[in-house]
């Protein structure tokens, strides 16, 4: 068993996006397309299978509960129901094979360690940023598009964030 949980956007989120094709908080219509690039779905943590699969576009805040500060951006997820990703899946393996940013945060959203990885070694990796004490939470993001994937907790972080039962951000008016 990993030791850490494997968070991905949770089903209050994506059921509110499929259902409204809006992005829940900000408003922002959501925009549905055959797949362009590998994706991964935000939800199922699945690459997606490009020119085939439909997908859904719309505004996530992937800092929301955990921070005041939000931080939205542009997340895909599956255009039909998936199942999330299970917490305790271990590091999702179509991830391994793409060029990943690990970035490892203290509380505040202070930034304290960033690791590129594109071997695939991403455990080593990982490891040695959470036997760091003030790491609190890493986000993994894509090294190439720079978006949000998903994000990665100590399993006894497990009261910090429920995700699968959190809103997003959206309490701006750009
Ligand atoms: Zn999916």
């Amino acid at each position: 068993m990993p030791s850490y949980r494997v968070v991905a956007v949770g089903d209050r989120i994506t059921d509110v996006v499929r259902k409204t094709l809006l992005s829940p908080g900000y408003g922002h219509p959501a925009h549905t397309e055959v797949a362009k690039g590998y994706g991964p779905c935000r939800q199922c943590l699945r690459t997606f299978s490009v020119g085939h699969e439909r997908r859904i576009l719309f505004t996530y805040d992937s800092f929301h509960g955990r921070e005041n500060l939000p931080l939205p951006g542009p997340v895909f997820i599956h255009e039909d129901y998936c199942e999330r990703y299970p917490e305790d899946g271990g590091f999702p393996v179509d991830m391994l094979s793409h060029k990943l940013t690990l970035n490892a945060y203290a509380r505040g959203r202070r930034l304290i360690a960033q690791s590129y990885v594109s071997n695939g070694l991403i455990e080593p990796e990982l490891q040695r940023l959470l036997a760091q004490s003030d790491v609190a939470y890493i986000q993994v993001r894509d090294t190439d598009a720079g978006c949000y994937d998903f994000s990665i907790e100590r399993k006894s972080d497990k009261q910090d964030l429920d995700e699968s039962n959190r809103s997003n951000g959206g309490d701006s008016h750009e």
